[in-house]
């Protein structure tokens, strides 16, 4: 979808409206995938503009997620993961890790960008333990109650929860109690995978993340809040938080910092250090 916008509508995905920026092509294009019209890369333009490293945030983000399925898929025996809010399935996707570990593993993955469920269902059709559902992730009851949701996935047993960079999406301050509904629906010994737009609130920060958020909520995309550590803690009540590296104490740190997969030689940029990750365990 690089190059010409589409010209007929046999080239368009099924309820894709190419005049609006979707916020999963933006975040494919950021992670140098090709499904992104020009109404897209107009946002990315503005945004790279605004914060040239902002590259930065999409790639920590992407690589938490993928170092996060992996340490739970080789360090627990949980076989089931919800993956909400799952984006253009490019390469390492949740069910690519942790069915390296256990080909048996479940994932349900849940997104309502029809480009992300048009992709998502050619790639998965051919995995039976791996499904793909159309729902509002926003409003819990509608995911936990999904009939796809309810078949492949047991509720009465642990599983992995992923939530990763979709709650600075939601409109308003409605984030603790979305996150609270799906929490209360766990086993206990659940896991919960969080990441989230920061604001570390050192100022030099703050103003980068002001940049973006500037961009993402007053443009067409609505949407895009940057928070601070108390703001995204509270989005996970009751869980006990998986120490994220060697030195840190159990909390909440930027996505490239949560167990690294070696030593840094370079220092992390300034956009790097604005999206946090989180695991929490449900005791
Ligand atoms: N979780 C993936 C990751 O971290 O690599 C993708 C994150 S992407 C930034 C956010 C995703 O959330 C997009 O695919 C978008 O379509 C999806 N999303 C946003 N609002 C949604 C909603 N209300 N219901 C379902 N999916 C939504």
């Amino acid at each position: 979808m690089t190059g010409a916008p589409p010209t007929s509508p046999s080239q368009v995905p099924v309820g894709v409206d190419p005049t609006r920026p979707s916020i999963a092509r933006i975040y494919d294009g950021f992670l140098g995938g090709k499904d992104h019209y020009e109404v897209d890369r107009a946002v990315m333009r503005k945004i790279n503009e605004a914060v040239p490293e902002a590259v930065d945030i999409a790639r920590g983000n992407r690589g938490f997620l993928n170092r996060a399925c992996r340490f739970l898929a080789t360090q627990t025996k949980i076989d089931q993961y919800l993956d909400c809010g799952s984006g253009l399935p490019t390469a390492e996707n949740t069910h690519q890790i942790v069915q390296r570990s256990n080909p048996d593993s479940r994932v349900v993955y849940v997104d309502n960008d029809p480009v992300v469920l048009a992709h998502g269902r050619a790639l998965l059709e051919e995995n039976e333990n791996v499904h793909m559902v159309e729902a509002d992730i926003f409003t819990p009851s509608t995911v936990l109650g999904h009939e796809v949701v309810r078949r492949h996935l047991d509720f009465a047993q642990p599983l992995v929860l992923l939530h990763v960079g979709t709650l600075h999406h939601l409109e308003g301050d409605g984030g603790p109690e979305v996150m609270r509904e799906y929490i209360d629906a766990l086993a206990p010994g659940s896991y919960v995978v969080f990441s989230h737009f920061y604001d570390p609130q050192v100022p030099e920060l703050t103003e980068v993340a002001k940049r973006i958020e500037d961009i993402l909520v007053h443009g067409p995309m609505g949407a895009g809040r940057f928070r601070t550590r108390d703001e995204i803690l509270a989005m996970l009540p009751g869980l006990e938080i998986v120490k994220p590296n060697a030195t840190t104490d159990p909390g909440l740190v930027a996505c490239d910092e949560w167990w690294p997969d070696g030593p840094r030689l370079t220092p992390l940029s300034k956009a790097a250090r604005c999206i946090a990750g989180v695991v929490g365990r449900k005791p």
